[in-house]
């Protein structure tokens, strides 16, 4: 060990030189370490990927595309992002439209 006060190496708790204890230089390094990534993962990567495929489950298969883009919600929500929420919200109206425009269009599909 190497004292954090004076310099001097020891071993044990306490430095044999001044006397400080030894707080384990892991512990702040972990702090922070544990901080830093989580604030920066913090973006909205999942959120946008599931308005993304809400987008397109209004358009294209609404159970596979919008059943996705709600899975990436809660993925989004899960991680702590901040438009989570309403990205699961785009998610299930962008379904429930996608299914309501399909049934709409194989509808007048059948009425040909
Ligand atoms: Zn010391």
């Amino acid at each position: 060990m190497t004292c954090r006060n004076c310099g001097a190496s020891f071993q044990g708790s306490f430095c044999s030189n001044c006397g400080t204890a030894v707080s384990a230089p892991t512990q702040p390094s972990n702090a922070w370490s544990n901080q830093s990534p989580q604030s920066a993962s913090a973006g909205s990567t999942y959120s946008t990927a599931a308005m993304v495929l809400g987008a397109i489950a209004v358009f294209l298969v609404p159970i596979l595309f919008g059943g996705a883009g709600i899975v990436l919600a809660v993925i989004a929500k899960n991680k702590g992002e901040k438009n989570a929420n309403v990205a699961l919200t785009v998610a299930i109206l962008c379904t429930i439209a996608g299914i309501i425009f399909g049934a709409a269009v194989g509808a007048s599909t059948y009425s040909n």
